[in-house]
């Protein structure tokens, strides 16, 4: 088939997804594939859930579209009372969007906008973390520390700095402890503010558990509570990207919850709509709402869909499920389960170093060496092969490399939907242990 759409790969065939039950998508040839990764990270509740559909075609039948300079609406005021009523301490108001990139980019308006309206406005500059990913639009891009995705558009990007992220398995000393090295990290925050000038920062940008560019990297202990600290000191915003780690990904509702810390300012996306519709928000503490209020008296922002109610009413249902079916203790348990089945099937294989993540958003990093962690050849491509197989044997999960400050890792991200059973985990791991070994062979 001649395909008009310029897909993400264009030299790539892809199957023609035609439906979807519980965990498994199907194609025009019905064959059947298990999302493992939730596409990436998205469809939490897995495919044709009767509850989100029926939500979905109520709001339809009721209002499609009203646009939010004319009117509020009800999904959109019932979707916001259940995120604050659940939100991390100080959050107290919600603004929508309708995507992860989206979010990103307005909270670095929000966060510049805050500043000038309390009287500081040579506060110009962001910081934010190496081999990070905050979305492809040309704000997110910037602060993203991707050095593979930021190359061709560096002239267009606009100024932000990176620090290193928390990444134990390839940073953390031997001789160090987990609380020195994340002390040690997040310290690098204050000398890159002190560097820029302390009254020049506006926000500090990272994700909780690092999603698709390292594969579920969880932060040292007590590094989030340094770097808030070191946030408070010196008045520099705190943005948390929960895009792809949160509502409920990690086992809570949100993976900051597990650092005992509150953003100022906190994107959420993926997991929120599970996919049955594009929707994004910000979550966003009083202190930022108030600084509008007693300001210019709005946010300078804003975009034609944000708070579409079909896609408030969408998420809505989602949240509705997820607490009404205890979905975040199934998470748990199949988290702990999942880490189970991988160091079974993974912990002594000679090619991965390292097994990582919580709840339903685990990882495995693939080596050449598991003493000297060498990475393999980037030209090999071993994490678009794994993909490749995986496909064919029915599965997604969500291979990717990555460049960390020159080196390049290969790493298979899973995030299964939370609706997912001991045995789904089992047949998961076990398609990953066969697609591994096959491109394995490949390269190795
Ligand atoms: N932030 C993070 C942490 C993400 O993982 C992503 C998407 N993978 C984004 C932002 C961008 O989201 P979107 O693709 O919905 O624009």
């Amino acid at each position: 088939m001649t395909s008009r759409i310029l897909h993400r790969s264009i030299t790539h065939s892809y199957p023609v997804a035609v439906g979807g039950e519980g965990i498994r998508i199907i194609d025009s040839n019905g064959k059947q594939y298990i999302d493992a990764s939730g596409g990436a990270a998205v469809s939490c509740l897995g495919h044709g859930h009767p509850d989100i559909t029926r939500a979905m075609h109520e709001q339809a039948d009721k209002l499609a579209f009203a646009h939010t300079s004319f009117f509020t609406t009800e999904p959109a005021e019932r979707l916001a009372d259940e995120l604050i009523a659940h939100a991390p301490k100080g959050i107290s108001h919600v603004y929508y969007v309708s995507g992860g990139s989206e979010a990103i980019e307005a909270a670095l308006k929000m966060a510049r906008q805050y500043h000038v309206e309390r009287g500081e406005p040579q506060r110009k500059h962001f910081i934010a973390r190496r081999q990070s990913y905050h979305g492809n639009t040309v704000g997110a891009l910037s602060v993203g520390g991707n050095a593979w995705r930021r190359q061709q558009f560096a002239p267009m990007l606009i100024e932000a700095h990176h620090i290193a992220p928390c990444f134990e398995y390839r940073d953390r000393r031997p001789d160090e402890t987990p609380e020195a090295y994340g002390t040690r990290t997040a310290d690098e925050l204050e000398a890159k503010i002190l560097e820029l000038g302390k009254d020049s920062v506006i926000a500090f940008v990272a994700e909780p558990v690092v999603g698709a560019t390292l594969g579920a990297v969880t932060a040292a202990p007590g590094y989030f509570k340094r770097i808030r600290e070191i946030c408070d000191k010196y008045g520099v915003l705190l943005i948390l990207d929960e895009v792809m780690c949160g509502m409920g990904r990690t086992g809570t509702l949100h993976a900051v919850e597990q650092e005992g810390i509150s953003p100022d300012i906190m994107t959420i996306a993926k997991g929120l709509g599970g996919g049955y519709q594009p929707i994004g928000a910000i979550l966003l503490g009083q202190h930022i709402f108030d600084s509008f209020k007693n300001g210019s008296g709005f946010f300078q922002h804003g975009h034609t869909y944000l708070g579409h109610p079909m896609a408030c009413a969408a998420a809505l249902a989602v949240q509705e499920v997820i607490k009404r079916d205890k979905l975040l203790d199934n998470v748990q348990a199949m988290g702990a389960h999942l880490m189970d089945r991988l160091q079974d099937r993974f912990g002594n294989h000679r090619h991965v170093g390292d097994i990582r993540g919580r709840g339903l958003f685990q990882a495995i990093e693939l080596v050449q060496d598991r003493a000297s962690k060498a990475t393999f050849d980037p030209a090999k491509k071993l994490n678009a092969r794994i993909k490749q197989e995986a496909m064919a044997l029915g599965l997604m999960c969500y291979p990717m490399g990555g460049t960390i400050d020159g080196k390049h890792g290969d790493h298979v991200l899973l995030a299964p939907p939370f609706i997912c059973t001991k045995s789904d985990i089992d047949l998961i791991v076990e398609k990953l242990g066969e697609a591994v070994d096959i491109s394995l062979k490949s390269v190795a």
